[in-house]
């Protein structure tokens, strides 16, 4: 898969510059092409029913894992000072690593030494794979590091939207999906399932270290964990005799990746998604799907939340748009090599990017519950899953309304 040179590409993380500036940068980077190859294209996805949709938006709680009043949610664990290489770091990854062997997902730390400004530095992604026989997967990630500062009282940045929330979203979609996961496994095994090859693609998570860059952002200085990954991936050839079903010979660790759906910047109320890859514009439309489902189930009403019209979390896409630029960050590694991302990172940058304001009082529980509740019937229509419904727990009867396309005429035109 080739990427083509004239590629152009809009770096806007960490230029120290004004907003209204930064504002500008985004704009041309929007009329910038770019392209991105895969093997994995566009195909129809699942439709849960309301039903099945009330499962997932109660069980279990969305608001218990990413409350940070509560100090034993994965949200407060994570919140804390934590760039990489530091005892900190370590208590953050050691949490995310313990939480997702509780539940019996196939962990791995993939340690390695980079060379940053401020010299020989330990860095460790965190790779949690739910079944690690399955020929492919679709990976959820976000970066678990902090930015560092050198000096007080800088150096107390946790921030929380980026990207404490997001990971912590991620261990909610991991404990929500898990038990669904298994039951589609079971009725793999059981021959139960009409679609082996969505059946066959499992969940991925990961979460990067050293996606801060120490000083300025250069390509030498920004997303460690996510460079040394992609390069691993892309060279590693999964040997035949693994225990993996469903592969083709010479595949590399890179090719079976499906999708990869970069979280950044979330959990700040009024966040705007914008779709930045035509190819992965149809999981962007899907996600806006979601989001317009969940609303008319009544999902959003929450606390004061009582809003009878749909504030979306997502920039409309219109007949004719092109490609965006995209923003800089740990998916740039794998889409150079052929990797197809849906980014999904709020721009503009929550207003308190790369400030000590960037804590818990920059969080808003209605938009971090909403983005779980999103997470959990995207994954589950993307997976196949069939969460639990009244109809399944009375007479056994399918989940699913039914197969259909998501018709992009539906979702995007306004
Ligand atoms: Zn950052």
């Amino acid at each position: 898969m080739s990427f083509p040179s004239s590629h152009r590409r809009a770096r806007l993380r960490t230029l120290d510059l004004p907003r209204s500036l930064l504002l500008l940068l985004y704009i041309f980077a929007l009329l910038q092409p770019t392209r991105q190859a895969s093997v994995f294209g566009e195909r129809s996805l699942s439709t849960l029913s309301s039903d099945a949709i009330s499962h997932l938006v109660s069980t279990p709680d969305p608001v218990k894992n990413v409350d940070p009043a509560n100090s034993a949610s994965h949200l407060s664990k994570i919140l804390i000072p934590r760039p990489p290489d530091t005892e900190n770091n370590t208590i953050v990854r050691t949490y995310i690593v313990s939480t997702l062997k509780a539940l019996k997902w196939d962990v791995e730390e993939d340690n390695f030494i980079g060379e940053t400004p401020y010299g020989s530095k330990n860095f460790t992604n965190v790779i949690a794979t739910k079944d690690a026989s399955a020929s492919r997967r679709v990976i959820l990630a976000a970066h678990f590091d902090s930015k560092f500062f050198a000096t007080y009282p800088q150096n107390q940045f946790v921030g929380a939207t980026d990207s404490a929330a997001p990971c912590a979203m991620m261990l909610d979609l991991a404990e929500a999906l898990d038990p669904l996961l298994n039951q589609r496994k079971q009725r793999l095994e059981d021959g139960l399932e009409d679609d082996e090859d969505v059946a066959d693609t499992t969940l991925q998570l990961v979460f990067f270290d050293g996606e801060e860059a120490f000083r300025d952002w250069t390509a030498t200085d920004s997303v460690y964990g996510a460079r040394h990954l992609a390069e691993r991936w892309s060279t590693t050839y999964i040997s035949p005799h693994t225990k993996r079903r469903l592969l083709r010979p010479s595949e590399t660790e890179i090719s079976t990746v499906e999708h990869l759906i970069l979280l950044d910047l979330l959990g700040a109320p009024h966040p705007l998604i914008r779709s930045a890859f035509l190819d992965t514009a149809w999981l962007f439309d899907a996600m806006v799907s979601v989001e317009r489902r969940l609303f008319d189930n009544g999902a959003f009403v929450y606390g004061n939340d009582q809003a009878s019209s749909l504030t979306s979390f997502f920039l409309a896409r219109h007949k004719g748009d092109g490609n965006y630029g995209y923003i800089e960050d740990d998916h740039v590694p794998f889409l150079r090599k052929g990797v197809s991302v849906l980014h999904i990172i709020a721009s503009p940058f929550p207003r308190v990017w790369h400030t000590l304001g960037d804590d818990a009082s920059a969080l808003d529980i209605p938009t971090m519950r909403r983005w779980n509740l999103i997470l959990r019937v995207f994954m589950s229509e993307y997976l196949a899953l069939q969460p639990e419904t009244k109809a399944s727990r009375s007479d056994d009867q399918s989940s699913f309304e039914s197969h259909r396309p998501v018709a992009h005429s539906e979702l995007s035109l306004t």
